[in-house]
């Protein structure tokens, strides 16, 4: 499947799509788990990215757009693709546009996953995540803490708060969705991709997902 996740930090993007990798195959391709990676690596994409996401805003679209023309061109990605949290304003949204046509790919929908604002405001504060950057799983104190605490069920990591989840960043976060990101559901609606799913329950979403898509 070819599948855009839409829906603010913390909706659960993250989550469907490793749920929906098992599903078909498909990649699951985070932007923000690659500029970790990055960060993390100490790499020039890295470098440039780390105040930005720091301080809760976006990187700027020429950088996401040089990571994404390339990566969406990997063969993997011939099989299906999740993309989770790319696009995020509406220039990214017309370069992706631009750059699928060019390579001759059909995405199948965009999915936007609505959440209540305090669920996504408790999600957020909760939210642990596997600081190993080829890893990233992620965890809930409350809800899906790891067996260990503080230690990865999958690759024994240690398991952390992000930097970007403090109240502050969260904040910060929460208003770049509202004036960036949103418009997006407008924008994949005109192109007649949209599908809204009440995404209080990831297992409920991947289920009426795979039902959209058939498979
Ligand atoms: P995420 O893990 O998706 O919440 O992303 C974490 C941070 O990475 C965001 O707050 C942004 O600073 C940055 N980021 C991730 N994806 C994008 C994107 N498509 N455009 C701009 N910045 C992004």
């Amino acid at each position: 499947m070819k599948l855009i996740l839409l829906g603010a930090p913390g909706a659960g993007k993250g989550t469907v799509a490793k749920l929906l990798t098992e599903v078909d195959g498909s990649v699951q391709i985070s932007t923000g788990d690659i500029l970790r990676g990055a960060v993390q690596a100490g790499t020039e994409l890295g470098k440039q990215a780390d105040a930005f996401m720091k301080a809760g805003d976006l990187v700027p679209d020429d950088l996401i757009m040089g990571i994404m023309e390339a990566r969406l061109q990997e063969p993997d990605c011939e099989n299906g693709f999740l993309l989770d949290g790319f696009p995020r304003t509406i220039p990214q949204a017309e370069a992706l546009k631009g750059l699928l046509d060019k390579i001759g790919v059909k995405l199948d929908m965009a999915v936007n996953l609505d959440v209540p604002r305090d669920v996504i405001l408790d999600r957020l504060t909760t939210r642990r995540t596997c600081s190993n950057s080829d890893c990233q799983a992620i965890y809930n104190v409350k809800s899906n803490p790891p067996k260990q605490e503080g230690i990865c069920d999958k690759c024994g990591s240690p398991v952390i708060q992000r930097d970007d989840e403090t109240e502050e960043a969260i904040s910060k976060r929460l208003e770049t969705y509202n004036e960036k990101t949103a418009p997006l559901v407008s924008f994949y609606e005109k192109e007649g991709l949209l599908t809204k799913v009440n995404a209080t329950s990831s297992d409920v979403v991947v289920k009426s997902i795979s039902e959209k898509i058939g498979i």
